[in-house]
């Protein structure tokens, strides 16, 4: 099975991203929140037969770890009430995908998280997904001011609510920040690079590891900056007697292969031990478009992990393997939803 542990829903039905500017509109004039839209099954059919389910099938892929559209997730705006409904209406969207096609997803959930809002008030939505919903992971945003940071760093206690309920689900958190309001950093150029460089090393200059031994990260887009760095960050816990690098951060700490050429793959399977590869596309994402020099989507991930010159068992690692491994709720939300 080829498992993409990285896609959000960029396709929903046009009502819902509208219903989310007209509750932003609501907040800002202090009227009453807009009722939810209503949206048919039909319309979440078409929206997933015609974008995600295609691609999944015409680049052979079987299984996508689905979530709300990141960059819509706009923690900066409104207030920790508008973000709770909004976060509420997204990850309602994403169960129906997968009780739609339960076999080609299942969900993660993104966070009613507010900028400088304790993440405590994330917990009953991450109690809410993971029971009700089967969903086997959540997007954590390191910066939910959406490019200001506001917030104190991840290796902070400030977000241990959120930290003590991972270990208790077994569920791994994707660090991904969302849309930026920041004009100096463009949201898929910079922001999301920033966010998921800014948030390993957050990480590695913490206690957050030898607190919670148990718990995982997922770096998306490669892991930022960190895989090409990986001297640097070596260097820098050495020189903060921080100990090994890779003892400090490789049993908590994995990156999916959200890597738009073949180069950055060869780098990130050189530099970052298989074990803690995961395949991922985040398709139809950030990076649409044709290669010119390949002739195929950019965002077409498997194509590089098919080219790199490792063995079948390692490759399976990467397609599969270890994503059963890092989500552990994984393997019985698939055995259930593959069962229906
Ligand atoms: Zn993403």
């Amino acid at each position: 099975m080829i498992i993409d542990c990285h896609g959000h829903y960029t396709t929903s039905p046009r009502q819902h991203e509208a219903w989310r500017g007209e509750q932003i509109e609501a907040h800002k004039a202090g009227k009453p929140l807009p009722p939810r839209p209503p949206i048919t099954d039909d319309e979440i059919r078409q929206s997933i037969d015609g974008g995600q389910l295609k691609v999944q099938r015409e680049r052979g892929t079987d299984l996508t770890i689905f979530s709300p559209r990141a960059a819509g997730m706009g923690h900066h705006l409104g207030d920790a009430t508008i973000s709770e409904a909004w976060a509420s209406a997204c990850n309602e969207l994403i169960h129906r995908v997968c009780s739609l096609f339960p076999k080609n997803f299942i969900g993660v959930a993104m966070l009613p998280q507010s900028a400088r809002v304790s993440p405590k008030n994330c917990i009953a939505e991450i109690d809410r997904c993971v029971n009700e919903y089967g969903f086997v992971g959540v997007n954590l945003n390191p910066d939910p001011s959406g490019g200001h940071w506001q917030d104190p760093p991840l290796g902070d206690r400030y977000w241990y609510p959120v930290y003590e309920k991972m270990v208790e689900y077994d569920i791994p958190a994707m660090i991904h920040v969302s849309m930026s309001c920041n004009p100096t950093h463009h949201t898929t150029g910079a922001h999301y690079l920033n966010g998921d460089t800014a948030g390993f090393n957050q990480l590695m200059n913490s206690s957050v590891f030898k607190d919670f031994p148990a718990i995982k990260f997922i770096i998306p887009h490669g892991g930022g900056a960190v895989p090409y760095h990986w001297g640097r960050y070596r260097g820098l816990a050495q020189d903060a007697k921080l100990g090994l690098l890779s003892e400090l951060m490789l049993n908590n700490v994995f990156f999916d292969t959200c890597v738009y050429h073949l180069p950055g793959q060869e780098l990130l399977a050189k530099v970052v031990p298989i074990d803690n590869i995961l395949f991922a596309s985040e398709m139809i994402g950030a990076v649409r478009g044709i290669d010119p020099e390949t002739g195929h989507h950019y965002d077409d991930t498997k194509r590089y992990i098919d080219q790199l010159p490792l063995s079948a068992a390692d490759k399976a690692k990467i397609f599969e393997g270890n994503a059963r491994r890092v989500y552990g709720r994984l393997s019985a939300i698939i055995e259930k939803q593959f069962a229906r």
